[in-house]
């Protein structure tokens, strides 16, 4: 995709009010852009997204190897068929998002270098005014919209997580953050120090472990492994036998669902059983002798945290070679020359990778306010995920971590579209949901269950999310399989769902 093209189509463009304003141009913004333009057609609407391409994610990761950990059949869209190796490069899925925003004229509804800083909802004038900087002029801007589909993901581009370690500053060495790893960083034939146990590193690892003097990967506790082909053998096979790839899609999909429902079930079931055929996955490519019980043996349950697939088993080919290998152990501090870890150990480096993951962040770091009033997202309840007690008008995308982001962004959407046409069959301009009757009484609590799935950024910044509450419609569950019936099912003149607006007033006033 041409980006020239894309900023000469946005020069022309100056509407400034919509029906709908999507924030970002990642997988969940293009989504939306496509369910809009499709099953709302004539719904104006613009894309709005601070960085200078579409991909989000994938275009702001650039470190080696950078992978997706999921299947492409179920990270790509429902309606555009995912035709190579299910694990992808950034490159690839950026792609495959082109050819989205292309084969469906998306790129005149979106605006490069648009950084959306203050977001206010008048109750007077049932819109929400968007103020905007352009980051190649510092121009301001400002738009207006009637609803506001967040689609900005769930944490900060601009920067990662590196948490604070006792003597950082001594190191003499490169300290770099894989999410803004500088693209003209030597780290041939140098000591390179990755610390984190997570996808990054599992993908980072392998990725330079052949040009690298050496590369250690540092962990304070193990991480769950699934080592595999690259590839999906029931696609293989209707491949060979010519079938439409529209088919391959759903069959492999469906597939995918179905063998990831078994897995998530026995995980909570058996975890024992699941936790062993993990391990002997992993034992089986890594020399007999290889201390599994101390590198990749975790002590949680299976599925608490994400499970990553490592294609081809590169990891573990990259420690059988001796290019690679892992420590678990914690940090002391740094030195000068290297990291002294608390067993007395001391590794050197002349890189030291930090990933420690993500900087979560609510709602694109925008200045919320409600009639004048600034709005905390920490004090609001979630409505199955999406809206937000008091938010009228607005919808946010977060997808899922068991299964791939993306299912949800299609079901978001079908969401999304048929609340926008029972607004306009009602004549409203408003929409807020907020907790009824029979549910005053419900406990509140954090956005997602401890036990059910912890990673560190969820972990560090609760509060800042919106709460839950304990019956199923006030949560987001993260469970796909249950979500795939239940949001299409919603009822939209629930008790919980509040309509207003003129049409609403003027009919009001009559009766
Ligand atoms: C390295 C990595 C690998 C991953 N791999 C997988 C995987 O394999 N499978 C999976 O399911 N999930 C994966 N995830 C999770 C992943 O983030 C999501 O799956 C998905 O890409 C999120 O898409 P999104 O469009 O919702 O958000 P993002 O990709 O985060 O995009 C949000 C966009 O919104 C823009 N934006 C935010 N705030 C503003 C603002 N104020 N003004 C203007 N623009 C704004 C951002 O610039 C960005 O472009 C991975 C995450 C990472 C970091």
């Amino acid at each position: 995709m041409n980006i020239q093209v894309d900023v000469a189509k946005q020069a022309r463009n100056t509407q400034t009010n919509f029906d709908v304003l999507i924030v970002g141009a990642g997988i969940s913004g293009i989504g939306a852009a496509w369910h809009l333009t499709k099953q709302s057609p004539g719904t104006s609407f613009v894309v709005l997204e601070v960085q200078d391409s579409f991909g989000g994610t994938w275009l702001t990761h650039k470190y080696p190897g950078i992978r997706s950990d999921s299947d492409l059949h179920t990270f790509g869209y429902s309606f555009k068929p995912w035709t190579s190796a299910p694990i992808a490069s950034a490159a690839e899925i950026k792609k495959y998002m082109g050819e989205v925003i292309e084969e469906n004229d998306l790129a005149r509804h979106i605006r490069y270098g648009h950084k959306i800083l203050k977001a206010g909802w008048s109750s007077q004038d049932n819109l929400w005014t968007i103020d905007a900087v352009r980051t190649d002029t510092n121009e301001q801007l400002r738009f207006t919209a009637n609803f506001l589909w967040m689609c900005n993901g769930y944490y900060r581009h601009s920067e990662g997580y590196t948490p604070e370690w006792k003597d950082m500053a001594k190191f003499k060495g490169t300290i770099v953050h894989p999410q803004t790893w500088p693209e003209d960083l030597d780290y041939k034939n140098k000591k390179v120090i990755v610390i984190g146990s997570g996808a990054t590193a599992a993908t980072l690892v392998p990725a330079i472990a052949a040009d690298v003097a050496h590369v250690t990967m540092l962990q304070r506790s193990p991480t769950f492994f699934i080592p595999g082909r690259n590839a999906i053998p029931i696609a293989e096979q209707l491949r060979e036998l010519e079938v439409d790839e529209e088919w391959i899609h759903e069959i492999v999909r469906r597939q995918i669902l179905h063998n990831q429902a078994v897995f998530t079930k026995r995980a909570f079931e058996e975890p024992e059983t699941v936790k062993n055929e993990l391990l002997a996955g992993v034992r089986a490519n890594l020399p007999e002798d290889y201390d599994i019980a101390t590198h990749f043996t975790p002590s949680y349950r299976p599925w608490r945290q994400r499970i990553a697939f490592v294609p081809n088993a590169d990891l573990f080919k990259g420690i059988s070679s001796g290019k690679a290998s892992v420590v678990t152990d914690e940090i002391d501090r740094f030195t000068e020359t290297g990291i002294l870890l608390k067993s007395g150990k001391t590794l050197e480096a002349d890189i030291i990778v930090t990933a420690t993951g993500f900087n979560l962040c609510t709602l694109g770091d925008i200045d919320f306010t409600i009639d004048g009033k600034p709005l905390a997202f920490g004090d609001t309840v979630t409505y199955q995920g999406m809206m937000f007690t008091g938010v009228p008008n607005m919808v946010w995308i977060f997808g899922y971590f068991r299964a791939s982001w993306t299912l949800r962004v299609d079901l978001v959407a079908d969401f999304v579209i048929r609340l926008l046409k029972r607004m306009k069959e009602k004549g409203a301009s408003k929409v807020t949901v907020e907790l009824r009757p029979e549910d005053k009484d419900m406990k509140i609590l954090p956005w997602i269950d401890e036990e059910n799935f912890n990673p560190g950024y969820m972990m560090r910044g609760m509060h800042l999310l919106p709460k839950r509450g304990e019956k199923v419609e006030w949560q987001h569950t993260q469970d796909y399989w249950g979500e795939k019936d239940r949001i299409p099912a919603i009822d939209l003149d629930d008790a919980a769902f509040h309509y207003e607006g003129k049409a609403t007033k003027a009919k009001a006033s009559a009766a």
